[in-house]
């Protein structure tokens, strides 16, 4: 399976972190081994004196496609689920400034945190969901998918015009602001309206 995350997809973080509004969507990957699941803890890699929650919507493919029309997206995907883009600012910065890609400072291990997921006819309007990132009890991120630049269908369908989506690829849909850097102790708990969906701590 793969992971693939949409970076710039809200205003209110583009201008968070003073990016270009994308006039596509804009997509990177994640190998399996980023990801982090069942609440385990999350360790700092020594690498980067900066590490960046980012949380994000998440997506799980249920059908094999390329070339997907917009208009059918919905049929390609049934489960919804919360996660973190863990980032490496600092590492990303340096990458971006020498015009390098991105893998060192998004695709690490443990940098792709994937929550259980649930059925998508759970929420009445997917186009209308809360979700909110608590650190150590405080709100640190909240977001609605109302806000997306480019929403799911349309993310399914542009990325497969690129790359065949299988079935148990999950897609991160992008950060609304309220990025920040987590220190050793902190306990991070995300959830979709008021559903807990992780808990887990940084070691
Ligand atoms: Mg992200």
């Amino acid at each position: 399976m793969k992971i693939i995350c949409i970076g710039c997809n809200y205003i209110d973080h583009i201008t968070e972190l003073g990016r270009k509004i994308p006039e596509q969507p804009l997509f990177f990957l994640k190998p399996d081994s980023a990801i982090l699941q069942r609440n385990r803890p999350f360790f700092i890699p020594d690498f980067s004196q900066e590490v960046d929650h980012e949380l994000e919507l998440l997506v799980r493919i249920n059908r094999l496609g390329k070339y997907i029309q917009e208009k059918y997206a919905h049929s390609y995907y049934d489960e919804i689920g919360l996660g973190i883009d863990f980032t490496a600012r600092d590492l990303q910065r340096e990458l971006m400034n020498r015009g390098e890609p991105w893998e060192k400072a998004k695709a690490f291990d443990g940098s792709a945190v994937v929550s259980p997921f649930v059925k998508k006819d759970k929420f009445a309007d997917l186009y209308n969901l809360n979700f909110s990132l608590l650190k150590n009890g405080e709100k640190v991120q909240k977001g609605n998918s109302g806000q997306m630049l480019f929403h799911i269908d349309k993310i399914i369908s542009f990325v497969s015009q690129f790359i065949t989506l299988k079935i148990g690829d999950i897609i991160f849909t992008g950060t609304p602001a309220g990025v920040g850097k987590i220190a050793i102790n902190d306990r991070l708990q995300g959830y979709i309206e008021e559903e807990l969906f992780f808990d887990f701590k940084i070691k």
